[in-house]
């Protein structure tokens, strides 16, 4: 069978050159005679990959001296429960913007372990926007402002970030990370599943500013879940999910080789959501649900209004090999996920199928 094009939210398509690498390398990674699964995490073959994905993803994402990167299992749902435990510790106060599903998930961890505020939520217009913010949303004196920086459900994103003055800023990029540049320096702490756009599932890659290790964490928390294991071991305090490492690592090599570094990865994924977008802004058929200015580049939200016929659009789509489209129940509709790795004719095929669809329809 054909590969299909996988619009899936996440675990999501890879890139085609990585998945054909891996392959090659599966049952014998370089003169090693051995598979990279197979490998001691403390052997000096592993070594090189782990050194080797830690510093394509500083170059990558060209993340300042100042900053850890950690590798850490559990999911991005695992540290809506360790960033509080780890950073409400100065004044035990935290700020939520709550634009999603995810993000109202970390706060509700968070309120388990201090004060938290609500500092705005787009909850009223079923996330269809991301809530207007400025200063006076956030608490002075607060340990950190958490926010969702793309609603993969919801299909927005924001498009400026807060304003937190010196409070530092945490942000949830498991469903834009690696789309187009970011200055890392804006930020305390940034954390992204893998699912996406890195590699399989089952890690997620936190990047953290010095200072926030220094903070004591909660009483009795357990080692696994304080930062400071990870960096003090390089994250091989206990063993790494090795394989989606090296996963990670040949991510980056296609970003960089193929792709050319984030700036043009951000033009390739402008460009493939301008198109889709404009398909749905031009045919009647189609109704965006997220408002114009705060649409995302990663996924893609629509319906046509009527379930039904909702319903017949997906299941056609994927006799059209156009697969994963339902909408998140939430939402309902259609929803297409663009990450990085979905070539630009996947999208040219999805916006030909949705045009023959509205003529039939
Ligand atoms: N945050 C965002 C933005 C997500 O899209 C997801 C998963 N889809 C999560 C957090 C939760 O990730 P995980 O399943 O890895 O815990």
């Amino acid at each position: 069978m054909a590969r299909v094009y996988n619009f899936s939210p996440g675990p999501s398509t890879l890139p085609e050159t990585v998945l054909k690498r891996a392959a090659g390398e599966l049952f014998e990674y370089g003169p090693h005679g051995q598979s990279v699964m197979e490998m001691s995490h403390r052997s000096k073959e592993y070594d090189e990959i782990h050194e080797r994905c830690l510093s394509l993803l500083r170059e990558t994402m060209n993340i300042p001296d100042n900053y850890k990167v950690l590798f850490i299992q559990g999911g991005a749902s695992m540290q809506f429960s360790m960033i509080p435990q780890n950073l409400l510790s100065v004044s035990g106060k935290a700020d939520y913007v709550v634009s999603g599903q995810f993000s109202l998930k970390a706060y509700q961890e968070a309120a388990k372990f201090g004060k938290v505020n609500l500092a705005a939520t787009s909850k009223d217009v079923n996330f269809s926007r991301i809530p207007k913010l400025d200063k006076s949303n956030f608490m002075p004196d607060s340990d950190y402002v958490h926010i969702c920086q793309n609603n993969t459900i919801f299909g927005t994103r924001f498009t400026e970030l807060p304003d937190t003055g010196n409070v530092p800023l945490i942000s949830d990029m498991s469903s834009c990370i690696l789309s187009e540049p970011v200055d890392v320096s804006k930020f305390g702490l940034i954390y992204a599943g893998t699912q996406k756009n890195m590699a399989p599932a089952g890690l997620c890659v936190v990047i953290i500013r010095d200072d926030l290790l220094e903070r004591e964490p909660q009483p009795v928390l357990d080692t696994m879940l304080k930062y400071k294991t990870y960096a003090d071991s390089n994250s091989l305090y206990n063993t790494a999910p090795t394989y989606n490492i090296y996963m990670l690592a040949l991510v980056l090599e296609w970003i960089r080789d193929e792709i050319g570094g984030l700036e043009k990865m951000q033009i390739r994924n402008q460009a493939k959501a301008d198109k889709l977008y404009d398909c749905i802004d031009t045919v009647p058929l189609y109704k965006p649900t997220a408002q114009k200015e705060y649409r995302s580049m990663m996924n893609v939200t629509f319906v046509t209004g009527n379930p039904e016929l909702d319903k017949k659009f997906c299941a056609e789509a994927r006799a059209a090999g156009l697969y994963n489209l339902a909408g998140h129940r939430d939402v309902g509709g259609m929803r297409a996920s663009i990450y990085n790795a979905m070539p630009p004719e996947g999208v040219d095929a999805l916006v030909a199928f949705m045009k023959d669809f509205a003529d039939k329809n």
